[in-house]
């Protein structure tokens, strides 16, 4: 029976240490860190996603200059914010939620943000950067897994690693990071593509979902002692929540959690690591801006 990874608990662990970096900066350097979070819209999921991003910076003690636009706001307006925001001293990180309404072009958007104040890591400098091993802003989610491996004790060094899902902002970036020296992982990356997934997945030590697709990942798809991390966020029906919905991951967590020796639920493992990277990105972002390189994690 696996251990269930308790990523709130890591979060909280993560986001203590960016309050104590918060408070140092501000002592040292009279700066509070602060990042603009923009939400385009009312989707409910993204609504969701913002209000767990400003609580976090609520927090741990940050500056919050978020804005909300209206769905049809157009790409000009868009742009002409960000293009403030990337001058006003004042902001260290931006963030711009994703999905944007499709009259938008998430690409144009992303590459109008400053890369340092880019904490979310999509800009390509930053993956640039990223692959190549030099200094940048690491995307959220494939950061926030790599820490909950460390953090639980899970051997990354000479590990198979296998990852289902190729995205931009999860599989591939996390490709890069599993493989790099710091982790020292042996990484096959799967998509719709990749022939006899059940056999590849079999072979893995270490096992990410990144699909959005509930239940992709079977018992029968993994390795006895595996460790498996869930990524995907789904909503399914279910009558008997308030909302009408519950959050189901890409793995079927009771069946896989008798063969795995980790597990992370969802809600309440990858998800908090996201933010609690985000927090950890827009202190870095700040602290880069005043010249500031104390702050020790
Ligand atoms: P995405 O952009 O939709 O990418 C999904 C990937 O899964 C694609 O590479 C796709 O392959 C692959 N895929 C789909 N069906 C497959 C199948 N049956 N077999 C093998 N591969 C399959 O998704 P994303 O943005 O990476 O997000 C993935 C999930 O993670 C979603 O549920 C999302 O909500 C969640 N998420 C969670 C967090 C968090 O903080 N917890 C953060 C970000 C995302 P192709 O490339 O061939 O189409």
């Amino acid at each position: 029976m696996a251990v269930v990874i308790d990523g709130a608990e890591i979060a909280r662990r993560v986001k203590e240490r960016v309050a104590s970096g918060v408070a140092e900066l501000e002592k040292e350097k009279g700066v509070k860190a602060c990042l603009s979070v923009i939400l385009v819209g009312d989707d409910p999921a993204s609504i969701s996603y913002v209000t767990g991003k400003e609580k976090a910076l609520a927090e741990a003690g940050m500056a919050d200059r978020s804005v909300r636009l209206p769905a049809d706001v157009s790409q000009e307006e868009l742009l002409a914010l960000i293009a403030e925001l990337n001058e006003d001293d004042s902001v260290h990180g931006i963030l711009v939620q994703l999905p944007l309404p499709g009259h938008i072009d998430s690409r144009k958007v992303i590459m109008a943000i400053k890369p340092e104040k880019d904490v979310d890591g999509f800009h390509p400098v930053n993956l640039g950067n990223m692959v190549i091993g030099s200094r940048s802003f690491i995307p959220c989610t494939p950061n926030g897994v790599v820490k909950l491996l460390k953090e639980t004790g899970i051997q990354t060094d000479g590990a198979r690693a296998v990852i289902v899902g190729r995205s931009n902002i999860v599989g591939k970036p996390l490709s890069i990071l599993l493989s790099g020296r710091d982790c020292n992982s042996t990484v096959t990356l799967c998509h719709t593509g990749t022939r006899n997934l059940p056999e590849i997945t079999r072979q893995a030590d270490i096992l990410v979902a990144a699909v959005g697709r509930p239940g992709v990942i079977t018992a029968d798809m993994v390795k006895p002692g595996a460790a498996v991390i869930d990524v995907g966020v789904n909503r399914v029906p279910d009558s008997s929540k308030k909302s009408g919905f519950r959050l189901t991951g890409d793995v079927d967590f009771e069946a896989v959690k008798e063969k795995a020796s980790f597990i992370t639920p969802v809600p309440k493992g990858v998800g908090p690591m996201t933010i609690a990277m985000l927090m950890y990105n827009t202190l870095e972002a700040a602290c880069l801006a005043y010249g500031y390189d104390k702050v020790r994690f």
